[in-house]
């Protein structure tokens, strides 16, 4: 048996869905996932309507609840806005990652090794999917995204007047993240700055906003709550031809969550990744990661200044409501298809 032509380090969404879309092109794969499935992650578990074309291109979806859109919210003011075109998913991480990662284990010429940490055998091309702290930024440095920011995630039930969209409260001690999971569960996630964070942030922002405290007097955590940091990086240079490496997902430089990006850029750019290591072709990836990724740091940059202060992104969105469509629209737009000069 020859060995195998490409080896993905890290089973998490990128890696798992690069495997997919190399094994069906007849590339043999090896993919170590130092986990053992399920497990759960912090995230707010929420998957963008570009993310879900290039997922449903790649391998179908999952069944799980659908969102069509936002409401911002912020001191008394909220504003609702539906994606332009498409819908959005909410992935219970520990069951989405589960799924998909099988898939890539029933996918012919993917040697898939669940509980298995890389230590260092390497086939001809070496993929580092192995998430925001990856251990290939030893040779492709990653630059830490300022402010530095904390995430915190859990699921909970009781939760009264969830919607069909994603909700997003506004506070100046952090950001409140609300989706739901189904069967009458919700996705939380809180995002801080540092310098605001407290390990009790996300029960003292559910205290602190009036239309919150009002919904969860009934709330009961149905998982434990995770906690992530520091949130965002940049990386320059994905790629090392010389040593034919590459780098997808968060490795490849991880947007700040508050722009909700994050898997939606993994899967978006899986079929780029794909293309490169068939093609050899390293060059055309980073130029087409790289700009992907500095579309999502603007929003991120845009989105984090709205959300300084309860009074700014009231402000905000009292007086720039007919901006948020708008905003929605760059934010979702269908990427261009690969080939399209980039
Ligand atoms: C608080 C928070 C909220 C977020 N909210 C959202 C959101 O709403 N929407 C969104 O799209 N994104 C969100 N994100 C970002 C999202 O979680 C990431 O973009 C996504 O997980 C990236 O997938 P990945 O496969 O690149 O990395 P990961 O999911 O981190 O997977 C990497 C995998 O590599 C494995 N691994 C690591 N080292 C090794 C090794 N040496 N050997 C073998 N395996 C290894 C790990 O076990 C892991 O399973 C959020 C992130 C945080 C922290």
């Amino acid at each position: 048996m020859r060995s195998a032509d490409v080896t993905i380090v890290g089973g998490g969404p990128a890696g798992a869905a690069l495997a997919i879309a190399l094994g069906r092109q007849g590339v043999r794969v090896e993919l170590y996932e130092k986990a053992h499935y399920p497990r759960l992650k912090a995230c707010g578990e929420g998957l963008l309507p570009h993310g879900v074309s290039a997922l449903r291109d790649l391998v179908g979806l999952p069944n799980v609840p659908t969102v069509r859109g936002l409401r911002l919210c912020a001191g008394p003011e909220s504003v609702d806005a539906d994606f332009p075109t498409g819908h959005g998913l909410v992935v219970r991480r520990d069951r989405f990652d589960t799924w998909l990662f099988n898939l890539a284990a029933a996918t012919p010429n993917v040697d898939a090794r669940p509980g298995t940490r890389y230590t260092g055998a390497r086939a001809e091309v070496l993929v580092g999917a192995d998430g925001r702290g990856s251990m290939f930024h030893r040779c492709l440095p990653a630059v830490p995204a300022t402010p530095r920011r904390v995430g915190l995630s859990t699921h909970a039930v009781g939760v009264e007047g969830v919607t069909d969209r994603v909700e997003v409260f506004f506070h100046g001690d952090g950001e409140l993240y609300l989706a739901p999971t189904g069967g009458g569960e919700v996705l939380m996630s809180a995002l801080f700055d540092y310098r605001h964070f407290r390990p009790d942030g996300m029960t003292r922002l559910l205290e602190r906003i009036p239309a919150l405290r009002a919904r969860t007097r009934r709330l009961e955590f149905t998982t434990p709550l995770l906690a992530s940091a520091p949130l965002g990086s940049f990386v320059p240079r994905v790629v090392d031809k010389t040593q034919r490496l590459l780098l997808v997902g968060d490795a490849a430089g991880a947007p700040d969550p508050i722009v909700g990006d994050g898997l939606a850029l993994a899967f978006a750019s899986t079929q780029d990744a794909a293309l490169a290591i068939v093609s050899g072709d390293f060059g055309a990836y980073q130029r087409r990661r790289l700009a992907r990724g500095a579309k999502a740091r603007r929003l991120g940059r845009l989105m984090l200044a709205l959300s300084r202060s309860e009074r700014r992104g009231a402000w905000f969105l009292r007086h720039g409501a007919a901006l948020v469509p708008r905003f929605l629209d760059v934010a979702v737009a269908p990427e261009p298809s690969r080939h399209e000069p980039s």
